[in-house]
């Protein structure tokens, strides 16, 4: 069953989709000018509250790649390692396995810096920067999973 949208997962979702300027992150097309036909697409499902607004489980994917991939967790969990690394997609799984009660002041603390992110993504769209610009949620938040990408 879908979990309901509240103003955390819109403003997360605006968020994500801002982040690749509109873009699906699995087939690259484009949708700025149709935002609503991309969707924020969760790697563990929105039900774990400890990563349900972690960037790095998160993706922009189309309405098309969205279904796809959500039938088949094997293709997605291997998108999910070629964009954010295997050792990064190690750790948001063990993190979304972590019963977390987010208190009413911490809900706060994310909204407020979602919206202030959003609003400095959209300030660089404004200016002309495209492609992917990333964001980040408080460090509380983040538990210090960032890119670990290791030598390329
Ligand atoms: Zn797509």
């Amino acid at each position: 069953m879908a979990l309901k949208r509240d103003k955390y997962d819109i403003v997360f979702s605006q968020l994500v989709r801002e982040r690749t300027d509109y873009e699906c992150d699995y087939c690259g097309r484009h949708f700025r000018h149709e935002p609503s036909k991309l969707h924020c697409s969760h790697f563990k499902s929105r039900r774990h509250k400890a990563t349900r607004y972690h960037p790095l489980n998160a993706f922009s994917h189309c309405a098309g790649c969205h279904r796809k991939l959500g039938e088949d967790p094997h293709e997605f969990n291997a998108h999910a390692v070629i964009t954010y690394s295997e050792m990064t997609i190690d750790s948001v799984a063990r993190l979304a396995g972590t019963a977390v009660k987010l208190k009413p002041w911490q809900m706060d603390d994310l909204y407020q810096h979602m919206k202030s992110e959003l609003k400095r993504l959209q300030e660089l769209r404004s200016e002309g920067v495209t492609g992917r610009i990333e964001f980040t949620l408080p460090d509380w938040y983040q538990h210090g999973i960032t890119y670990q990408m290791g030598d390329i």
